[in-house]
């Protein structure tokens, strides 16, 4: 998989370019649904700037970290699988590198959520 942002697959569906089961989108934040869902919630949010990995952001980057953290608990409340106590909840991962099982190299977090067993950790 390419590190070009040129040839990024997150940034052309980013642009719209390539189509996606979008279920958010702000000036900073896309979200949409991952193509081969692990789990019944499977969405991806991405940075709508290119970074690569987890490992590329610096000091400067922590805003936009925090904001997409957030994003992502905004987003599990309104897809209805926040943490609202009982047996409720859903797995934010975030691979880093081949080391990490990365596969696409624009940063992304996964929200995982629903009934076990997923079919992958994500
Ligand atoms: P990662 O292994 O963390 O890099 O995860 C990349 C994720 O992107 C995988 O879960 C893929 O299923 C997902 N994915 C790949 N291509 C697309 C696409 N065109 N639209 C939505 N999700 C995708
Ligand atoms: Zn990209």
């Amino acid at each position: 998989m390419s590190h070009d942002r040129s040839t990024c697959l997150f940034c052309k569906i980013a642009d719209g370019e390539i189509p996606s089961s979008r279920v958010y989108e702000d000036d900073e934040f896309v979200a949409f649904r991952d193509i081969r869902p692990a789990a019944q919630t499977h969405v991806l949010v991405i940075p709508r700037r290119h970074i690569s990995t987890l490992s590329d952001c610096g000091e400067n980057d922590a805003p936009l970290l925090g904001r997409m953290f957030v994003l992502v608990a905004r987003l599990a409340k309104e897809l209805g699988v926040a943490y609202t106590g009982g047996e409720s909840g859903f797995r934010t991962v975030v691979n880093t590198g081949p080391g990490g099982g990365q596969e696409v190299y624009h940063l992304h977090a996964h929200l995982l959520a629903g009934p076990r067993p997923w079919l992958r950790m994500g």
